[in-house]
């Protein structure tokens, strides 16, 4: 015996099931699915052509987001960090850089640093930054070759960088 409730609930949800509704709310669902499959595609060949230079990778990146949502994951997760144009720009302006500097090293005539009290592009050798008066080098007492101020001798002649007495105070010790 099966209480009478119970019949009726069923025969109430088959008719839900085929009803309109049910019907329409499974053609939505499977429309949307397909329509959000295909944009992951195309977003997927939209992106990797954007940041993949082999044309075959970004035919074998679309290959792979056609495999439904996880495709597109696996994409989001393995594609190249930077867009090509943003690669090709700062390679491009690492290299006007360098263009920059070797003309000013040849502008001074010699390898160029930069006070660190002014920001001024000073020679190696300069003793002096010429814009601030900061010493950048000391002169050595022997041989007059600039050298760094923390070096204790002079890799050119080998006097004693601290002794102001030069290359005779061997003479007096
Ligand atoms: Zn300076
Ligand atoms: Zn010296």
């Amino acid at each position: 015996m099966i209480p009478g409730f119970i019949v009726l609930q069923a025969e109430e949800a088959e008719s839900f099931f085929d009803s309109g509704v049910w019907w329409f709310f499974t053609r939505m669902s499977i429309a949307v699915l397909a329509g959000l499959w295909l944009a992951l595609i195309y977003w997927v060949y939209k992106d990797a052509r954007r940041r993949v230079a082999d044309p075959l990778m970004v035919w074998v990146a679309v290959a792979a987001a056609a495999f439904p949502f996880v495709g597109p994951l696996f994409y989001a997760i393995l594609r190249p960090p930077e867009y090509l144009d943003d690669v090709m720009e700062r390679s491009l302006e690492i290299k006007a850089r360098e263009m920059e500097v070797r003309q000013r090293e040849q502008a001074m005539g010699g390898a160029v640093g930069t006070c660190p009290a002014c920001r001024e592009p000073v020679r190696d050798d300069f003793l002096i930054c010429p814009k601030c008066r900061r010493e950048l080098k000391v002169a050595c007492s022997g041989c007059r070759k600039p050298l760094d101020p923390d070096w204790r001798i002079c890799p050119f002649c080998s006097v004693e960088v601290g002794s102001r007495m030069g290359a005779g105070e061997d003479m007096f010790a």
